[in-house]
């Protein structure tokens, strides 16, 4: 199927208001014009986005998350962005590990299996598409989505 990934970033971030504004924390979309549409199973991108954002919501304590739309010559963007407690440099490659955790003491405070990001990265990946972090400690962490444009097909009829 074809997906409208505003439609999906609509409906995940729908889901996600509530959680977001009893924890007090700002939840805003920005979406691009002229996305084009992306081929695969939508309900399983807005299973991955849903899970970015219950990260965002769960792993910050005040401040704001963003959700963007976006593009360049090169990819379509989905990005969330939030102001929470971040990931060390050195946890990041291991973040998308089954059960893998930061910190145990963290992960009592903030619950959770561990298992959401290597989900998320094997779904992106049956999409085509590629999954990307940035984090600083104590600032705030960057998850992005990034599909291919396609290439313009020859209409060699
Ligand atoms: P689950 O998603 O299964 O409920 P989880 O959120 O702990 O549990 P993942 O979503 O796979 O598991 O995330 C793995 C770990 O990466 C988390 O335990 C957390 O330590 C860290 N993490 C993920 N997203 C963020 C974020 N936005 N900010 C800070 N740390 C994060
Ligand atoms: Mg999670």
């Amino acid at each position: 199927e074809w997906i409208d990934l505003a439609e999906i970033t609509d409906n995940s971030v729908r889901k996600i208001k509530l959680k977001a504004n009893d924890k007090g924390l700002q939840l805003k979309t920005h979406l691009g014009d002229h996305i084009p549409l992306i081929y695969g199973d939508g309900l399983r991108l807005e299973q991955v986005l849903l899970n970015l954002l219950e990260n965002a919501v769960r792993y910050t304590e005040t401040g704001e998350i963003n959700v963007y739309l976006s593009q360049d010559p090169s990819f379509v963007y989905l990005t969330v962005v939030d102001t929470g407690i971040g990931i060390l440099e050195s946890e990041l490659p291991n973040i998308f590990e089954r059960f893998y955790r930061v910190e145990k003491s963290r992960s009592r405070q903030y619950g959770g299996t561990g298992l959401g990001l290597s989900i998320a990265k094997k779904f992106i990946e049956l999409l085509e598409g590629e999954l990307h972090v940035s984090s600083v400690i104590g600032v705030g962490t960057k998850f992005e989505i990034r599909f291919k444009h396609k290439e313009k097909q020859e209409d060699t009829r």
